[in-house]
């Protein structure tokens, strides 16, 4: 699959928490084979799966299978410990959209796993779309909670189009363009570039320059205070947060820290080798 990392990066871990950002396609499967992601464990982060186009089965540790499907939020939270597989169904011609993770604060990065679905209801401001899948924009609340103040969001807006939204002054956002050219706080953005904001704005104004929709993904939150290790599909407090979450999957795949996934044809996935060299932790601007 044709995947952009656009977070973290070397000047950037993270934005509010959110602190893994990935937009990948638009992919033809008959070319790539689409998605096939054996059962692998994730410890304190949750992952936001946000499509465009396409539909990917979900299979978890807590026994919940779902389809992810474009404007639908699936939401699952790994806390101490969770596995889970991502399949495009065969009816999937394009894959095409964004994979979201979000770091658990100190207090609840043990908290018990769960997995949550929400169909956003988009509304319609001044020739946009918009879908909130979390937090608050555009007058809409969503019911989702969140472990610390956050905002995630599709903005498709028509060609021409401007839109001023108000926003929290606490947040920090980034704009993230897949298609179009939008500029964002005075700064042009061409696909799969990620604008920064720092925080203290109340409010944001997103144009559409080019002559088709854009379609964006605004992100936001409160400053991210803690420094976090994040590797493989681990987050933690230190290296061997690290070390001892790689081994309670690999003693056994999936295991009590981790559980099984039921319905996944294939075995789960082994953890890469660690570094040599000690895990660092990162903090919010690096
Ligand atoms: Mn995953």
């Amino acid at each position: 699959m044709t995947v952009r990392r656009t977070l973290p990066q070397r000047t950037r871990s993270l934005i509010g928490a959110w602190c893994f950002a990935d937009h990948y396609g638009p992919d033809d499967v008959a070319d790539t084979g689409g998605m096939d992601v054996a059962p692998h464990p994730h410890t304190g982060l949750q992952t936001v799966s946000w499509l465009f186009s396409g539909e990917i089965e979900h299979r978890d540790s807590l026994g919940s299978h779902a389809f992810v499907r474009p404007g639908e939020l699936n939401l699952m939270t790994g806390g101490h410990g969770i596995s889970h597989s991502e399949v495009s169904t065969p009816g999937t011609t394009v894959l095409h959209g964004v994979q979201l993770w979000v770091a658990l604060p100190d207090e609840h990065r043990a908290t018990a796993r769960d997995f949550q679905h929400h169909v956003p209801e988009p509304v319609r401001p001044d020739g946009a779309e918009i879908r909130v899948f979390l937090g608050t924009l555009a007058g809409v609340t969503s019911p989702v909670r969140t472990f610390t103040p956050l905002l995630g969001a599709e903005i498709v807006l028509r060609p021409g189009a401007e839109i001023t939204l108000p926003v929290d002054p606490a947040f920090e956002h980034g704009l993230l363009v897949d298609t179009g050219e939008v500029r964002f706080a005075e700064t042009r953005l061409r696909p799969a570039e990620l604008g920064f904001l720092e925080a203290g704005a109340a409010r944001l104004t997103l144009a559409n320059d080019s002559d088709g929709p854009a379609r964006t993904v605004l992100l936001g939150g409160t400053p991210f205070e803690e420094e976090i290790v994040m590797w493989w599909n681990f987050i933690g407090r230190s290296h061997d947060d690290v070390v001892r979450a790689r081994e309670d999957w690999m003693a056994r795949l999936g295991g009590p820290r981790f559980g099984e996934v039921e319905g996944y044809d294939g075995d789960p996935l082994p953890a890469p080798e660690l570094p040599n060299t000690p895990l660092k932790p990162r903090g919010r601007g690096r």
